[in-house]
């Protein structure tokens, strides 16, 4: 943890005390091929990105499209922000224009956002050849249009395009341009790897030369040199650390690292690295532990399921498929584990297979707050051994191996009984072809299910665009006004594996199902010779699993007494 100390020691090293975290998941994460946010979407993720303490959100181009335009005027009315102060994101005025007539600029002073940001050109050949006019002109857009913008009440930072390919190739226009900026009251000169191949050496040697120049006997003043670093070196995150390295007092970046091409500087990465490691503050760091849900929370709004592999908050970041080790990991986490996982809010996990004996499950069961006697654990040893010969496979399917535990504590889900389901698929060929063994029209499917909650008998049916949907549908159709917590619980993929392929069809199949809830993911199984039984099997998990989550934040649920030991998700409860 950052305390006073370790911050102390981060200036005597050289470093700055605090680095600013500038968050632009709103505006460039969202040129990622396949996000695609609505209004709500963005208000949605700036609550989170102000509960978990960024400095500033970017939260669109004001005048660029009429969503941008609509994210302003109801975060101005909608959002209150606690800690994070909103930017609305532009351009200089045009080439030979006047700020005062500018469309761009105008726009961005009807956002009314406290801080706005302006991209202008730094590199000699993109204001020749790009804008076609001369270096004095693109210099004059520059200090125009932030000396409009400072007059207009606004704290303007200044976003250096393609600055460090301009810098390597006519150092002395990038740092003219700079210093326009810095003259007409910019408070920040972001520096920008536009194209993202810079290595990170090169980051921090341009960035030390460009603090230098402004603050020659090491203060800055009121101007501060920033980083805006894409990643397509690979090198995003390691870029920003090597600015901070050489001066940078904030960095951009986005949350997961989204972004156009191979994304930007992953803030999910960047604010542990400077914090635990650096000893730099950054977002409150208190609100350290916020950063895994944060992280979740986000890929559900946009509806892109985390990687799991990601560094800090994925799911297998702090997983140990560990075999003869386990005891040693238990006894001795920091051993192993390169920082503490629950400093930003995530767990370890011990990977349970086939392999697993009985001290993996013991750590298990003390991972999710289980009590399972000796002969139980003998059990669930042996019912794995079996399962997972059967085709199983509890190393991918955490939710499902928990729900088995759960079971052989001797829980029993109680929120409803499942009476029968049935699946219908009908081929719809049009009339005019039966016969013709021409390809049908498309085909329907529809599911029926019958269930008990309390009592109550339930009966729905639903259509859907296969069997899973179409069951899932009609299991929701059933419970939904009852169990309102199965709204949050999304699939988010569908996998199908077929075990044996010497049975062709009459193969065994694998189902797993990926499912979030906004605050985490998980995943189940199910094996059968039959893929409707199977994929039956991977969504009752999934459901049950989603309401046992459920009620470790909203309390009890409205029927049944499920819980034999505590909820497993220690995540803190996300947003508001
Ligand atoms: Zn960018």
């Amino acid at each position: 943890m950052a305390d006073d100390g370790s911050a102390r020691a981060a200036s005597a090293r050289g470093l700055p005390r605090r680095v600013e975290v500038y968050d632009t998941t709103l505006r460039d994460g969202s040129q990622l091929e396949g996000i695609s946010l609505t209004v709500e979407d963005k208000l949605r993720i700036a609550e989170q990105l102000d509960w978990l303490g960024v400095d500033y959100i970017e939260a669109g181009w004001p005048g660029a499209n009429p969503k941008d335009d609509e994210v302003f005027r109801r975060a101005a009315r909608e959002l209150d922000l606690s800690t994070s102060t909103l930017v609305a994101f532009g351009s200089t005025r045009r080439p030979k224009g006047k700020v005062d007539s500018d469309d761009t600029l105008r726009h961005l002073i009807e956002a009314a956002t406290p801080a706005v940001c302006i991209v202008g050109k730094s590199w000699d050949y993109h204001v020749t050849e790009a804008l076609g006019t001369t270096l004095d002109e693109g210099v004059a857009m520059v200090a125009e249009s932030i000396e409009f913008l400072r007059g207009n009440g606004r704290e303007v930072l200044f976003d250096a395009e393609h600055f460090f390919d301009g810098y390597e190739r006519n150092p002395e226009f990038a740092l003219r341009v700079l210093e326009a900026a810095a003259e007409a009251g910019a408070t920040r000169l972001v520096l920008c790897d536009t194209n993202g191949g810079t290595l990170p050496h090169e980051v921090e040697e341009i960035v030390r030369a460009v603090v230098g120049y402004f603050a020659p006997d090491g203060q800055s003043g009121d101007v501060g040199v920033a980083v805006h670093l894409h990643d397509d070196a690979g090198t995003g995150v390691a870029n920003a650390l090597a600015g901070v390295r050489g001066g940078a007092i904030q960095v951009q970046g986005t949350i997961n690292g989204y972004g156009e091409r191979t994304g930007n500087c992953n803030l999910t990465t960047i604010i542990p690295n400077l914090t635990l490691k650096m000893g730099i503050e950054t977002i409150p760091v208190e609100r350290l532990d916020r950063l895994t849900p944060v992280a979740h929370h986000v890929a559900e709004l946009v509806n892109m399921a985390l990687n799991p592999q990601a560094p800090y908050v994925g799911e297998s970041a702090f997983a140990h498929k560990a075999g003869l080790h386990v005891s040693a990991i238990s006894k001795r986490p920091d051993a192993y584990e390169h920082v503490s996982p629950e400093t930003v809010g995530n767990g370890t996990r011990f990977v349970v297979s086939e392999l697993a004996g009985r001290s993996t499950i013991m750590l298990k069961c003390q991972e999710l707050g289980i009590e399972l006697d000796g002969p139980q654990v003998n059990d669930v040893v042996d019912t794995l051994k079996r399962m997972e010969h059967e085709g199983y496979h509890f190393e991918v399917a955490d939710a499902s191996l928990e729900l088995l535990m759960r079971r052989a504590a001797g829980w029993e889900q109680g929120w409803f009984v499942v009476e029968s389901f049935r699946v219908i698929t009908d081929d719809l060929v049009p009339s005019s072809d039966v016969g013709s063994g021409r390809e049908s029209a498309g085909v329907s499917t529809e599911a029926t299910i019958k269930l008990q909650v309390g009592g109550e008998r339930l009966v729905a049916t639903a259509e859907g665009n296969g069997p899973v949907n179409a069951l899932d549908q009609a299991v929701r159709n059933a419970l939904g006004a009852r169990f309102p917590d199965l709204d949050r619980v999304h699939l988010t993929d569908y996998k199908v594996r077929v075990l044996d392929t010497q049975k062709g069809t009459g193969a065994v199949t694998r189902v797993l199902i990926d499912s979030a809830n906004g605050d985490r993911s998980w995943t189940t199984i199910g094996v059968s010779e039959n893929i409707i039984e199977a994929s039956w099997q991977a969504l009752y998990d999934s459901l049950v699993f989603g309401l046992l989550q459920g009620t470790s934040t909203s309390g009890e649920p409205s029927s049944g007494e499920p819980l034999s030991g505590e909820p497993s998700s220690g995540e803190p409860s996300s947003g508001e």
